[in-house]
């Protein structure tokens, strides 16, 4: 569902992607990690054109990813995106967050848009907060408002940017749990965290990018207990 060739991207002199690989197929969930600056945000950045790449390729279910603005919109319907930050629009209750783009991009009719919505709420565990506003909320509670208004998209990716990096311990557990069932229900999904508990359990492959690279891949039973790479050896050393 999302392929990936030689993808490479610059900021000015900075070759910030070296040749980047990745075939995802429908379903999978693939775990990035890697140290700080190594690339990750702007790979998958790159997927929806949160950034443009300047060489290789990227197709998202089927479309090619160019400067055509229906290829980028197209392919944008399709992906969702959760961030570390939230992301959601501070002046909107958390149900008018999630009726946004519904109603103004997929042109649903309000009262179904309202429907949807409730029901991913209640998914997230948190239906009974839809008409406060998100400073109102826990930033556990802010994050699983932000996979939800994602969700009610009807996305066939969700791509995470460490989700949980920016949340105190008690809440970071309420939204990996979130993260974990919808991994359950077969949706395709692309992580960056350093959440490895998270990376055993649901990942089918895990990616450590360094420089800009990727340094290593495979399934997390091998990428763990008998990574080949000594970069990976050093960086699971410390983080473990
Ligand atoms: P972190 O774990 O800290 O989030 P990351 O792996 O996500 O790091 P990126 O945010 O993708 O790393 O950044 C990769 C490199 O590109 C870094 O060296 C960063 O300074 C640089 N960079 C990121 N965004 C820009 C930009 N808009 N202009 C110039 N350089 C940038
Ligand atoms: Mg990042």
């Amino acid at each position: 569902i999302i392929i990936v060739r030689d993808l490479n991207k610059w900021f000015g002199q900075f070759h910030v992607l070296k040749s980047l690989n990745l075939n995802v197929k429908k379903g999978e969930r693939i775990v990035i990690c890697g140290p700080s600056g190594s690339g990750k945000s702007t790979f998958i950045r790159c997927i929806n054109h949160l950034e443009a790449h300047q060489r290789g390729e990227i197709i998202v279910d089927g479309v090619v990813l160019n400067e055509d603005l229906k290829n980028i919109e197209a392919i944008r319907r399709e992906v969702g995106m959760v961030f570390q930050h939230f992301n959601l629009f501070p002046h909107l209750s958390v149900l008018e967050n999630c009726l946004l783009a519904p109603i103004w991009v997929r042109k649903t009719p309000r009262k179904e848009a309202i429907e949807i919505a409730m029901e991913y709420l209640e998914r997230v565990k948190i239906p009974e907060q839809a008409h406060k506003y998100p400073g109102q909320l826990s930033g556990g509670q802010q994050q699983r408002v932000a996979i939800a208004r994602s969700l009610c998209m009807k996305p066939k990716i969700m791509l995470f940017d460490e989700p949980t990096s920016a949340l105190d311990p008690e809440m970071i557990k309420e939204v990996l749990d979130v993260m974990i069932e919808l991994a359950g229900s077969g949706m395709t999904m692309l992580c960056v965290t350093h959440e490895m508990g998270f990376a055993k359990t649901v990942a089918d492959r895990v990616i450590f990018m360094d420089g800009g690279e990727c340094v290593e891949e495979g399934p997390p039973q091998s990428f763990f207990n008998n990574p080949q790479q000594p970069r990976t050896r050093e960086f699971l050393d410390q983080i473990l």
